[in-house]
């Protein structure tokens, strides 16, 4: 038997023979990698000699070209047959026993001290040796295209080889990992189905798996069809596809069964050269965590879920698959993330979501409109973590109004310009701020809804982005909504009478003449100060100390002389004064929920009051 020989070069210090022990125990969580590599190899095996064929270089006739995936449970052992390009005995030399090896070896030195194996992507570039992660013995078996003779490679775990005359009648490769005890999970039908369907579901070559010897089960049937789509929809031009493909490819690859709300087909030639398609993933209700899947592949060789350091993080929240043939995956994550290809395919695709948004906004509006809600949330969180995605989407963000309907931030601020000017009005709570809402509309002001969970800090961030608009709670400032119904009387009995029963010296009073005399009394607390005191409970809740744990709010009290209860306040005096003024105030402070325990008893003590003066 020959060992390995391995010319050292450069820093390589691995020895060859530890190479093995090495791959074996590592990349434990990964291990499911080695059927990808041995198949995608069988498959650049065939590219190859179709690529011969199309230059004249070869004539198969009319060969069909396949990749035979076979599991052997009495043998042990899985096997993994091309009818490709082959190898001849020098061939086998050099691109196994050399290249392959010395790539491998690379990859270990390189990654090695990596612990969780978290630096690397896929984990490309450990080759046709990752198949020893699962074998005690691999064998190749592989004929050339050419006239040479077969040979068989026949190499254990501990790195002997043995090269041979082979059996092989026609050209290609067989490659029968003989799988080790500790791992006969690999020798079960399900688990390598689970692989087959995970990463070689796109190779381009028909890909077909079978079962031998095992006992129970049925045997394979007689014209089984491949495992996997060798034109996935991606790599189509978007003219030729259906909506229906899109759906279908769809439901397929990410088990949804749901329609996707929209689609974009991104295909991008030279320099970039990459093809996906990004899914907007219908969410049924408001608490489904929005976790989406955008799948990476390789050249159709499915590479990993989720990279972040790919994709921009937001735009992981929806589904879809990107094939990034340039993308240098042999690694690490980190240099990744600093790789000018890399960033300029996120831009791209950045750019074609944005485009997507705007041309539904402009020319799908209705239907653009009923998918706003679902969204939304992305679209918010997206402008958040990019501002360069909110300088392109700006016009196509939408506020849903009380009523129902939908206006752009521009639109809006058009149509309010007379009333209230660079302003929106919105609410958070539609049950808890419904009489400012029906004042706001009584008074003919349009009022946003801002109720999920993300929309306080999305305000906060365009008003950032964009200073000159400001974003006001309704139960925040009345009297620069009702500039127009002109300035009111101060009256200073009323101002004092509430100074008193509120006990706050400080207290703000402020009348205005409201369209719905139904109201005679509301408390307002100023944006900022409310603001304020919401981030500081924030911190507080996530256990980080800022010196204080709330902040003093500003409250005004606004008195409504278009209510005829505030009319007839004026003309009483005396005790009966009081008491009418502190339930005013009270339900004042009721309608915001602002009531301690104690100011709920006096309120309560106040009405009764009320009650034995009728
Ligand atoms: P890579 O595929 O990245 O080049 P591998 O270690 O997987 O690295 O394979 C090394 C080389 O061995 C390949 O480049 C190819 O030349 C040869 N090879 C591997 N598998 C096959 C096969 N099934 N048929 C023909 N050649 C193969």
């Amino acid at each position: 038997m020959n060992q390995f020989d391995f010319h050292k070069k450069g820093g390589i210090t691995v020895q060859t023979a530890h190479i093995f022990p090495v791959i074996k125990k590592w990349l434990y969580s990964e291990k499911d990698i080695f059927l990808r590599e041995i198949v995608s190899n069988a498959c650049d095996a065939v590219t190859k000699l179709r690529r011969l064929a199309s230059l004249g270089q070869y004539d198969g006739g009319d060969e069909i070209y396949r990749v035979d995936v076979t599991l052997d449970k009495d043998a042990k052992t899985l096997t993994v047959s091309d009818n490709g390009i082959g190898m001849t005995a020098e061939e086998l030399d050099r691109y196994i026993c050399q290249i392959a090896l010395s790539g491998a070896l690379e990859f270990v030195e390189k990654y090695e001290g990596e612990n969780n194996n978290n630096g690397i992507i896929g984990h490309f570039g450990l080759g046709f040796y990752s198949s020893f992660m699962v074998s005690e013995r691999v064998e190749v078996i592989t004929k050339s295209y050419t006239d040479s003779p077969a040979v068989h490679w026949n190499c254990n775990a501990e790195g002997e080889f043995e090269t041979t005359t082979g059996m092989r009648e026609s050209h290609g490769t067989t490659v029968v990992m003989h799988i080790c005890e500790e791992e006969a999970a690999y020798l079960e039908q399900e688990k390598i189905e689970e692989i087959l369907e995970k990463y070689c579901a796109f190779m381009p070559v028909e890909i077909y798996f079978s079962v031998e010897n095992d006992g129970d089960k049925k045997d394979a049937e007689d014209a089984p069809a491949p495992i996997n789509d060798t034109t996935p929809l991606w790599l189509k031009n978007p003219s030729d596809c259906t909506e229906e493909e899109y759906k279908e490819f769809y439901h397929k690859v990410f088990h949804d069964w749901r329609d996707p709300l929209f689609w974009i087909h991104v295909n991008a030639d030279y320099p970039l050269n990459f093809r996906g398609i990004l899914y907007f993933p219908r969410i049924t209700n408001e608490f489904e965590s929005i976790e989406g899947q955008v799948k990476l592949y390789y050249n159709q060789v499915f590479v990993a879920d989720n990279i972040k350091e790919v994709i921009p993080e937001y735009l992981l929240m929806l589904k879809g698959v990107l094939d990034c043939p340039e993308l240098p995956l042999n690694v690490s994550r980190s240099y990744l993330q600093n790789n000018t290809y890399v960033s300029r395919v996120a831009t791209h695709i950045t750019k074609k979501v944005a485009d997507k948004l705007n041309s539904l906004c402009n020319i799908a509006r209705e239907e653009y409109e009923k998918v706003w809600n679902d969204i939304r949330t992305f679209v918010e969180y997206a402008c958040m973590r990019d501002r360069k995605f909110y300088d392109r989407v700006k016009d196509s963000l939408l506020l849903e109004l009380t009523d129902g309907s939908f206006m752009t931030t521009a639109d809006y601020l058009e149509a309010a310009k007379e009333k209230h000017e660079n302003t929106v009005y919105y609410t958070s709570d539609k049950a808890a701020q419904a009489q400012y809402i029906a004042m706001f509309s009584a008074e003919g002001i349009r009022i946003a809804v801002c109720q999920k969970p993300l929309d306080a800090q999305f305000l906060s961030t365009l008003e950032v982005y964009d200073s000159t608009v400001k974003y006001l709670r309704i139960d925040a400032d009345i009297a620069s909504a009702l500039k127009q119904n002109g300035d009111a009387d101060i009256k200073e009995e009323l101002v004092a009478l509430f100074k008193k029963v509120s006990d706050n010296e400080e207290l703000k009073v402020e009348f205005a003449s409201l369209k719905d005399a139904g109201i005679p009394a509301l408390i307002t607390l100023s944006e900022q100060s409310r603001r304020m005191d919401e981030m500081l409970k924030l911190y507080a809740m996530n256990g980080m100390d800022m010196g204080m744990s709330s902040y003093p709010q500003q409250i005004t009290l606004t008195l409504n002389l278009a209510s005829p209860l505030i009319s007839k306040l004026e003309t009483m005096a005396g005790e009966r004064q009081e008491i009418m003024a502190a339930s005013l105030w009270g339900l004042a402070k009721l309608s915001q929920k602002k009531l301690s325990a104690e100011e709920l008893q006096k309120f309560l003590a106040d009405s009764y009051s009320v009650l034995e003066l009728l």
